[in-house]
């Protein structure tokens, strides 16, 4: 079914929480796919279908007290930047998130003529709503923490940030500069590519419509990433709730938070609230957050993010939620106890949905799986000769650089004669979180799901004199080695800025470093890197009794 993108403005509205309720309504109204309210822009955005009544969304508002009238949608600040696409194009790339660049500056590179299309905000997730808004109000929410609790105390955080609304003004200016100086910038440099603005659908095989125009092209790359989903609770629409997208956009800190969910963007999303001086409750339905973790780890993680105050509660089915005054209600079933949680604001974290649909897919043949996600063969090309996809839209691993390594492995792989398989042997993943937690390779449950034989060695930080230097000692290193070589499998890193020392581990698996290597090479000491080494020694030593330096 083919939608249209319709902005409103919205008068009257006094908080984030009138943007939230707003939204819920809209929602349900005939013809609305997808309805956004922002407060801060008193905007209602929503993509409709033809059986959309405008006067339906006034009528809305207005019983809820706002006044809201069709506006023309405002042109985006970059967009005069760039130039308009030429008559014949080598490859058109659909979106302009980190797979959309990666594919189009590598067709740029090899002398392409290429066209994007963008139907929101250029940049994509990462830059907009994604990595930069949400590590931005991590590192801030890191600095309250660490004023507050020098030594790591464990105790609750008492303190609430000063100035909410201006450390979110300072990470929109952040997003902003980083926008135009990392995507329009560049894309204005770009040899050969040209910026289309409107939502692209596939027409017939070769040609794909923006608006009323048509691109035709040798080669496609369908970039279009994915959405927050939210699930399907009883009441929940009414309650009103929050996405990661909406959290990062707040004007003012909650008093309080459920946060449901117990992946990456829910985890690092609920500690830096806490830790800013919200109250967070995390709701995750498995037996852990992050269920494809070791248990040993999200155990430790869990107790850190407790430790600071963090309500987390596993096992924990959300039955129904609902709106009592100025709280939202959650009613949640654990060990077969039924708990009512009451919040200011709910944040639903629960996962993302591809962008697949209404791009005409069906017509050029591009099948999809069962999520929703495009099915790509190991070159990533779809089941439409020519159709490449690459970046969020195909599915895990969905992060900003391998969405990067996608698109333009992708652009090679359309404009070139020979296609090259996707290589992710040692793909470092690193959740946010204060200890972060950085992996590579196998956990040691798939190392046995696979029939891996594995020894295991396990470090507390403890050990490592860079952690009692620094009195912080949370986390350790954990290396997973095949058993019987001396082949590393896996890593495992719950310690402050993991994600740096993960990278070790990461390329002595790409390359065939052995673990007796690792502790062997010389490691400077009173670095965080020391804590591999230690790690490493700890396969045939007991670290307690080695001397400085590991010797
Ligand atoms: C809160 C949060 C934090 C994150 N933190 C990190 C992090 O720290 N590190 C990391 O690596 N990853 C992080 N990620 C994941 C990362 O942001 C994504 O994996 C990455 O941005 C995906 O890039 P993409 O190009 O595939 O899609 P996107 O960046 O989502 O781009 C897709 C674009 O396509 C456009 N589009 C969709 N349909 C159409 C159409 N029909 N016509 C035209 N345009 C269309 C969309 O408007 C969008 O701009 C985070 C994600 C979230 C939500």
């Amino acid at each position: 079914m083919t939608t249209n993108e319709i902005i409103f403005s919205v008068e009257g509205m006094t908080c984030d929480h009138c943007a939230v309720t707003l939204r819920a309504a809209l929602s349900h109204l005939p013809g609305v796919h997808q309805a956004d309210v922002s407060f801060g822009d008193r905007r209602a955005t929503l993509h409709v279908d033809e059986s959309f009544v405008p006067g339906s969304v006034v009528e809305t508002a207005a019983a809820k007290g706002y006044v809201a009238k069709a506006h023309i949608r405002p042109e985006a600040p970059q967009r005069s930047t760039h130039k308009r696409p030429s008559d014949t194009l080598d490859l058109v790339v659909i979106g302009s998130g980190g797979a959309a660049f990666g594919a189009a500056l590598r067709a740029s590179e090899l002398g392409a003529k290429v066209a994007v299309v963008e139907r929101g905000t250029l940049g994509g997730t990462c830059v907009n709503i994604g990595c930069v808004p949400s590590k931005t109000l991590i590192r801030a929410a890191e600095g309250v923490h660490r004023a507050n609790h020098p030594r790591f105390a464990g105790t609750a955080s008492e303190a609430r940030v000063t100035d909410f609304g201006a450390l979110m003004r300072e990470k929109q200016s952040l997003v902003e500069e980083l926008r135009q100086a990392k995507y329009a910038n560049v894309l204005s440099a770009a040899r050969g590519v040209s910026f289309v603005e409107g939502h692209a659908r596939f027409d017939r095989p070769g040609v794909v419509s923006v608006g009323g125009a048509e691109l035709s092209a040798r080669r496609f790359v369908i970039a279009t990433g994915m959405r927050p989903h939210v699930a399907d609770i009883p009441g929940l629409a009414e309650a009103g709730f929050l996405t990661s997208t909406d959290a990062l956009a707040l004007e003012t800190l909650p008093r309080s938070m459920v946060v449901l969910g117990g992946r990456f963007v829910a985890l690092e999303l609920a500690q830096a609230f806490a830790r800013l001086g919200t109250h967070v409750t995390v709701v995750q339905r498995s037996a852990h957050v992050l269920p494809t973790e070791d248990d040993d780890v999200t155990e430790e993680l869990e107790r850190l993010l407790s430790s600071e105050g963090v309500r987390i509660l596993t096992g924990a089915r959300t039955l129904r939620a609902s709106r009592e005054g100025n709280e939202s209600v959650l009613e949640v079933e654990q060990d077969g106890r039924r708990l009512r949680i009451a919040a200011e604001q709910i944040l639903v974290a629960t996962g993302r949905r591809a962008n697949t649909d209404d791009l005409g897919l069906a017509r050029v043949g591009v099948q999809l799986r069962a999520d929703g996600t495009v099915q790509v063969d190991e070159a990533l090309e779809t089941s439409a000769s020519g159709v490449f996809a690459a970046g969020d839209v195909i599915g895990e691993p969905a992060f900003v650089y391998t969405a990067a390594y996608e698109g333009r492995l992708a652009a090679e792989n359309a404009l070139g004669t020979a296609k090259q398989p996707r290589d992710y042997r040692a793909l470092p993943a690193v959740v946010f979180t204060d200890p972060q937690l950085a992996t590579v390779g196998l956990t040691e449950k798939q190392a046995r799901e696979r029939g891996i034989a594995v020894d295991v060695a396990k470090l507390p930080m403890s050990y490592v004199p860079r952690a009692l230097a620094a009195r912080d000692t949370r986390g350790f290193v954990k290396l997973i080695r095949e058993r019987g070589t001396d082949r590393l499998v896996g890593a495992v890193i719950l310690a402050p800025e993991a994600g740096d020392l993960i990278m070790e581990p990461a390329l002595a698996i790409r390359h065939g470093i052995p673990v007796s290597e690792l502790a062997r090479a010389f490691h400077p000491y009173l670095t965080g890197a020391e804590a591999i080494k230690l790690a490493a020694q700890t396969f045939d030593k007991d670290v307690a009794k080695l001397s400085c330096c590991a010797a």
